[in-house]
């Protein structure tokens, strides 16, 4: 069997942060093998985050924004960022610039091929492919879910998802300058539903509607909204625009308590090792977070403690959100538009960061209406007490 110090099982947005963050620091003398069952690097994901300092992999940063658009109840404004900065990457620049770094270098080895499991012999874990079995001090995996009792599973089974068409059109409409973070559409009843815009030049952009929810629609259903919106908002038809790509995604939103470990010395890693900020969806700022804290962890003490990845109070106003937004689709829309009102975006982002004080969540809480939130807090007693 073949030995290793560490493996990446998924070479992801986690898996690669990870073998990055190696390759420039101490372990880069280890050897290291990344296994996926898909090492081609394909613009599948865009991947954005906002950033108060200089962003992860700046250099393959595709576009960013200053200023963002919030429309909700009829009231559109465009508000300047002046903390954070908004930044854009695509998965395919991400992975392509990893792996090329990675492939030739004498300490870290590609593997091509899907992972069947992974076990563990009483001192090391083992990741088992159909043909061949390796062990290593440490397996890193993004691959699998690890819930597996049914205790664990959400309360509130939530997911963003979402299909968006990157489009190019015949004449210029749309602002670069800008992004639509929120574009909320009221006609939707079955959960928060709104446009999300990202704008890559006056005749580019990429759409997409965007649902927080339980239950998935057809992709048709998306793709009507999507060109209902082109039509009412930019006064575009079908033959006005291009269809170059399409993005679906489903994010999952979920109340599940934190797991770690996988087995024993198999850590989990992004997604499925609960990065996730369930009340918005974005796990990539996040992901750059647990790496580093792998990294320092390995370098400092040679072995690993893993940290939940949101502070007690934030995973409290998290559960509370789900809630409401799982119950009262229609409250937590209030919630949105009073959040949006009554705070600027850059307090709005430094809160879902999980960046502000206590005083700004006070203030943050104080803006928005209470009484949802008076019926929300019992019922999520159960899973606070996990915390
Ligand atoms: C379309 C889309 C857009 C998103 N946009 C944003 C965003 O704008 N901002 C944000 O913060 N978050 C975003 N997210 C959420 C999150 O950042 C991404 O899902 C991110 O890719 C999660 O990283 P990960 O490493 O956990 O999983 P992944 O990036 O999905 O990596 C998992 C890897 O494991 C591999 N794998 C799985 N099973 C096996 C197996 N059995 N054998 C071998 N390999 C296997 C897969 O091929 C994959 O490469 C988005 C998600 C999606 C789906």
């Amino acid at each position: 069997m073949q030995q290793y110090n560490y493996i990446i099982a998924g070479a992801g947005a986690s898996g690669l942060s990870l073998a990055w963050k190696m390759l420039h620091s101490q372990l880069s003398e280890k050897k290291i093998l990344i296994i996926d069952q898909s090492l081609t690097p394909t613009n599948d994901k865009t991947w954005c985050f906002w950033d108060a300092a200089d962003p992860p992999f700046a250099d393959l940063i595709y576009r960013k924004w200053t200023e963002a658009e919030v429309s909700i109840f009829g009231n559109r404004s465009i508000e300047p960022l002046s903390d954070y900065t908004y930044y854009c990457l695509r998965s395919g620049d991400f992975r392509n610039h990893i792996l090329n770094s990675l492939k030739d270098h004498p300490s870290f080895d590609l593997l091509e091929t899907p992972i069947q499991n992974f076990s563990f012999n009483g001192q090391n874990p083992i990741l088992h492919t159909d043909k061949t079995s390796f062990n290593a001090d440490f397996i890193f995996q993004s691959c699998f879910n690890p819930w597996d009792k049914a205790e664990d599973h959400p309360r509130h089974p939530l997911l963003q998802h979402f299909l968006g068409w990157e489009v190019t059109t015949s004449k210029p409409v749309f602002n670069n300058n800008v992004f639509t973070l929120m574009d909320f559409d009221q006609t939707f009843g079955e959960g928060i539903a709104f446009i999300y815009l990202l704008p890559w030049s006056k005749t580019s952009a990429l759409i997409e509607y965007t649902i927080f929810s339980d239950t998935l629609l057809e992709k048709k259903q998306y793709e009507e909204k999507v060109s209902l919106y082109l039509s009412n908002r930019f006064n575009l038809k079908p033959v006005d625009y291009n269809i170059e790509r399409k993005e679906f995604g489903k994010i999952p939103m979920e109340d599940r308590p934190y797991k770690p470990w996988y087995k024993p010395r198999i850590l989990n890693l992004g997604t499925v090792g609960g990065v996730t900020k369930p009340s918005t969806g974005y796990t990539f700022k996040r992901i750059q977070k647990q790496t580093d804290a792998i990294i320092s962890s390995l370098l400092s003490k040679g072995t690993l403690q893993p940290q939940p990845p949101s502070k007690k109070r934030f995973k409290a106003y998290d559960l509370w959100l789900l809630q409401i937004i799982d119950q009262h689709p229609k409250d937590a829309l209030r919630i949105f538009n009073h959040l949006f009102k009554n705070n600027s975006l850059d307090e709005v982002f430094r809160f879902l960061a999980e960046e502000s004080s206590i005083f700004d969540d006070l203030k943050i809480m104080s803006s928005v209406p209470y009484l949802p939130f008076l019926r929300a807090i019992p019922k999520t007693f159960d899973r606070l007490r996990e915390l």
